[in-house]
């Protein structure tokens, strides 16, 4: 085989120069590199036997395309059109505009962090949280940190290390990104006692892990990413509280997605409030049914919260200061009963969604063939499990061919491919995202033969 001919690759220069790349705009490093990628993969293809060099203009063109890539951030913003509106994958709870504003506010200059403008002097990082908190849990003492699962190991770690700690085998949960409850009781320090059989835990079981002295704790998880349905029993939060009471042992519990009050979510949900006037100290998430940003919370018994908030694992668990200024409005929110966006979109009504999805669908009808469908959706994010959604969807086709593209889109957007067509649901779109989708199917129109 002879040597490949090289000479034919056109110049760096030749190609930075061309209109392209030149009039892009973009920074002048990520013009360079994009080039770059373009030659080398040309070099590439000509040592493997290729013949053909593509014009400049259209090596100018593949160059700019990955010079934009290149030039975007990596973490960007996307139309969510698939109706699971915590979506971990997608950064679970978009913020309310308050929180937004605080966020800005917090980011662009300095802030009162830890500092107390009336006393002038040192202050405390979460107080005002904290206090917001307590109001809408009935909680005496409130503490937040980086997010539940750091929540769970300050609990553990503070109020239990080196005990046992009984918990239902029916509570041994997996929350996912291998967040295992019984690995991080060991990382903790605390030793799980199990108790019951995974379908069925009774009040005796825990008594008499209490009652031999095998745990000095009691630890309830609300198993928040499943269910289980049929020949079952576990033992509700108060009756665990008064067995703690008796036996002089804290009861500790990781709600996993906190509900503030009552909202579209079943009835018997268990609130927070329920939760933190039985035990000790609750925890629970930030981004999931509260619809704040990523935080874990924990509220509970005075001297208890103060106790975490003094372990030396705090500092390293602590929240920043943004996360800080988007809850303490998310919680304003709360309090003033405005309903943050992933609570709305939770609470649409399937009429309503009904005419949103039919509305979307007139204005897309012209790029590609659509239609209104019924779907259920979920929650996500581990939330509600077994509780579907009824919601409704755009449907459209081709499928797959739409679903990349969309996908490429400069502001990409996400749907979902059943029953061989591409959904788009409506639930979990944010004002201004049907234009986004819009823009970028006449494009896809336009570049049709
Ligand atoms: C989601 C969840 C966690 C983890 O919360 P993050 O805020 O994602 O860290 C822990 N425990 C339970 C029960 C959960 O549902």
């Amino acid at each position: 085989m002879g040597k490949s001919d090289l000479s034919v690759l056109p110049r760096m220069d030749t190609l930075l120069a061309s209109p392209a790349l030149a009039d892009s705009g973009l920074p002048r490093s990520a013009q360079k590199a994009g080039a770059n990628q373009v030659l080398d993969q040309l070099r590439r293809a000509l040592r493997a036997g290729e013949t053909m060099v593509p014009p400049l203009t259209v090596l100018a063109r593949q160059a700019r395309r990955a010079a934009e890539e290149l030039a975007r951030p990596g973490l960007r913003r996307v139309v969510n059109a698939t109706g699971v509106a915590l979506h971990t994958n997608l950064g679970r709870a978009p913020l309310s505009p308050r929180a937004v504003r605080a966020v800005v506010q917090a980011a662009e200059g300095y802030s009162n962090l830890e500092y107390d403008l009336s006393a002038g002097r040192r202050g405390s990082r979460t107080g005002r949280v904290e206090e917001l908190l307590r109001e809408l849990t009935g909680a005496e003492g409130a503490f937040a940190v980086n997010n539940n699962a750091a929540a769970v190991l300050l609990m553990l770690s503070a109020l239990t290390p080196g005990m046992g700690v009984a918990i239902s085998r029916g509570e041994l949960v997996e929350i996912g990104g291998s967040f295992r409850v019984p690995d991080v009781m060991a990382r903790s320090g605390a030793r799980l006692v199990e108790v019951g059989a995974t379908n069925k835990t009774r009040l005796s079981d825990y008594e008499a892990v209490l009652e031999s002295g095998e745990a000095q704790a009691l630890l309830k998880v609300h198993p928040s990413n499943f269910k289980v349905v049929g020949f079952t029993q576990s033992v509700e939060v108060e009756e665990l509280s008064a067995l703690a009471g008796r036996y002089q042992v804290p009861l500790l519990c990781d709600l996993g997605s906190g509900a503030l009050g009552p909202g579209p979510w079943p009835q018997d949900y268990p609130t927070v409030a329920r939760w933190a006037a039985a035990a000790d100290v609750v925890c629970f998430s930030g981004d999931k049914l509260l619809g704040g940003p990523q935080a874990g919370i924990l509220v509970g018994r005075g001297e208890a919260v103060r106790r975490l908030k003094t372990d030396p694992l705090a500092r390293a668990l602590r929240l920043d200061k943004l996360s800080l200024a988007a809850l303490e409005a998310t919680l304003l929110d709360w309090r003033d009963g405005v309903p943050v966006p992933a609570r709305a979109m939770l609470e649409a009504k399937p009429q309503d969604l009904r005419q949103r999805a039919e509305e979307l669908a007139a204005l897309l009808s012209p790029f590609c063939p659509c239609e209104t469908v019924e779907t259920a959706g979920e929650a996500g994010g581990g939330t509600l499990p077994g509780e579907e959604l009824p919601s409704w969807a755009v449907a459209l086709d081709p499928a797959e061919e739409l679903e990349a593209y969309l996908r490429g889109w400069t502001t990409p957007i996400l749907g979902r491919i059943h029953k061989g067509k591409l959904l788009l649901d409506v639930r979990t779109l944010l004002p201004g995202e049907t234009d986004i989708i819009r823009d970028a199917l006449a494009a896809w129109k336009g570049e049709q033969p």
